[in-house]
């Protein structure tokens, strides 16, 4: 075993050749992690205890002292550059398992490790530009501004992305010379360590830069955040779970950074390509079952196509096909858990009270859908602005639809909510593209697309969707800090 926390995994499908190195504190209890579909063991995982997060973050600390992990930009990034290779050698079995643990079909499972590769490989590129600038200060003085790592970086993921949403703030953290010790959603424990491992696997990698605690976010999670030896938290997750964590780390003043929750306004304008706008209505809500922090969860259409469009949207949404992940005829998949289960038909069961559910009702019967957390899709219209389900993330496939008479007013409906993480402009009119995109409070505006991300562009929120930027050249000084190092020659002080 490689990590030495899987206690069963039946699923545990990567054998990794080489040196294989413990990179996880855990001696705690054991949990089951369950495949959503099947309610199949996927592992047996060892949690970390309180104890074990001490042991965690003493041995990032100590690994953090190395000047050769903190200096040379030139190792990071070869280690990083090796990393994205692994991720890509074992495309298959990682996107099985992640399939298997998280619920996502097995194609976008896939996308999911390519996707983290690449995010890994932008960073390692970087990792050699963290430099700062030198400027004389008259003629006997000059200053030299640098650009050093934090220390030791907590990550805490969810479970809808585990590996994006890792490598994203790993990646450059690393690539900017941090010690981190990673918190994985206990929804996703084992695709998270089978990752990491091809990491910690690395011989150049000192030991104790990468370490990983398990266990849930109450207690593993909780004193991780609150740990003195920590010098900055990047958090990904629910909005109120954030402000938590900003609380804590405000009590001593600790850096965080947060990717928090969004329900994202997708407009689309009468003048729009609209088979387009279609295919991307769908994919806005539908992708990963809606358990995605950017979906476009309210559809915000133009008055004179609304009915002709919904119709059509309408229809293709109950032409989904749910069924297993691995499948690639299925086009839904579950639901993580039957928690999120529970809390989409909650939704769903108010709209249908205050507003008109215009998709099919029923879940077909057969034992596969009787076992799995699934849910059907579900678009919703005639609901008033400030009712729940247009106001709250739902995380689930479930779109509210909107009629709007002018720019004005939707723009103005876009922005109804205490979320701003992304949108989306459907039109062909590129001056109204830019008017609207720049009035809408959104970290990504997507125009005439949605959901393409790129490592090279930043990400984030506004308002109660996050603070800071992750991805880009930005998502890399985030893990910095700047330090002045002021040189005088003068032979006296004044
Ligand atoms: P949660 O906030 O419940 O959990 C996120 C992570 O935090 C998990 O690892 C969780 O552990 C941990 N955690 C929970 N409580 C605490 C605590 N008190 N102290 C420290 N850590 C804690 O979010 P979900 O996992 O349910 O993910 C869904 C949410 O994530 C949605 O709101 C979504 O919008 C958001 N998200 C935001 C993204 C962005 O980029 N802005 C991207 C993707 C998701 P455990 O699993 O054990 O509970």
């Amino acid at each position: 075993m490689t990590s030495g926390v899987f206690e069963r995994a039946p699923w545990r499908v990567l054998s990794i050749p080489g040196p294989q190195r413990t990179f996880t504190v855990a001696s705690g209890d054991t949990f089951e992690d369950c495949d959503p579909t099947t309610q199949e063991l996927v592992a047996e995982v060892r949690s970390s205890t309180v104890d074990d997060v001490d042991r965690a973050v003493d041995r990032a600390t100590h690994a953090f002292r190395s000047a050769r992990w903190r200096n040379d930009g030139a190792v990071r990034g070869r280690i990083l550059f090796r990393y994205a290779e692994r991720l890509r050698e074992h495309v298959e079995p990682l996107a099985e398992l992640l399939t298997r643990e998280q619920g996502k079909t097995i194609g976008e499972a896939r996308s999911e490790i390519f996707g983290s590769a690449e995010m890994v490989e932008y960073y390692a590129g970087l990792a050699r530009t963290v430099d700062g600038r030198a400027f004389a200060l008259g003629d006997e003085a000059h200053g030299v501004v640098l650009r050093e790592p934090l220390g030791v970086v907590a990550v805490i993921t969810p479970w809808n992305w585990p590996l994006t949403l890792l490598m994203r703030a790993l990646a450059p953290a690393l690539a900017a010379g941090n010690a981190c010790v990673v918190k994985p959603a206990s929804l996703t424990p084992a695709i998270t360590v089978e990752a990491l491992a091809l990491l910690a696997q690395d011989p150049d990698l000192p030991e104790g830069i990468l370490t990983c605690v398990l266990g849930s976010g109450g207690v593993v999670g909780n004193a991780l955040v609150s740990h003195p030896g920590v010098h900055m938290i990047a958090f990904t997750g629910e909005s109120g779970t954030g402000i938590g964590v900003m609380r804590r780390a405000a009590e001593d003043l600790r850096k965080v950074s947060l990717e928090l929750g969004g329900k994202s306004a997708n407009l689309v304008f009468a003048d729009a390509h609209l088979d387009k706008a279609l295919d991307g209505a769908m994919n806005a809500i539908f992708t990963t079952t809606g358990q995605i922090c950017t979906a476009g969860s309210r559809l915000l259409v133009e008055s004179s196509i609304y009915p002709e469009f919904v119709e059509r949207l309408v229809e293709r949404a109950n032409a989904l096909k749910l069924g297993d992940p691995l499948d690639p005829a299925t086009t839904l998949a579950p639901l993580v858990s039957f928690i999120q289960q529970g809390v989409v038909r909650k939704f769903v069961d108010l709209g249908r009270a205050e507003g008109t559910l215009l998709t099919d009702d029923v879940l077909p019967t057969n034992d596969l859908i009787a076992a799995g957390c699934f849910a059907l899709p579900a678009i919703i219209a005639d609901l008033a602005q400030g009712s729940r389900v247009v106001q709250e993330e739902i995380f689930g496939p479930v779109l509210t639809v909107h009629p709007f008479d002018d720019e004005q007013e939707a723009i103005g409906f876009a922005e109804i909510t205490e979320f701003g993480l992304a949108a989306g402009i459907w039109t062909t009119d590129l001056d109204r593209a830019w008017r609207v995109g720049r009035a809408v409070h959104a970290g990504t505006v997507w125009i005439n697309t949605y959901h393409h991300f790129y490592p090279e562009a930043e990400v984030g929120g506004f308002k109660k969707s996050g603070l800071g930027r992750q991805q880009g050249p930005v998502g890399l000084l985030e893990f910095t800090e700047t330090k002045h190092l002021n040189f005088d020659s003068r032979t006296t002080l004044w």
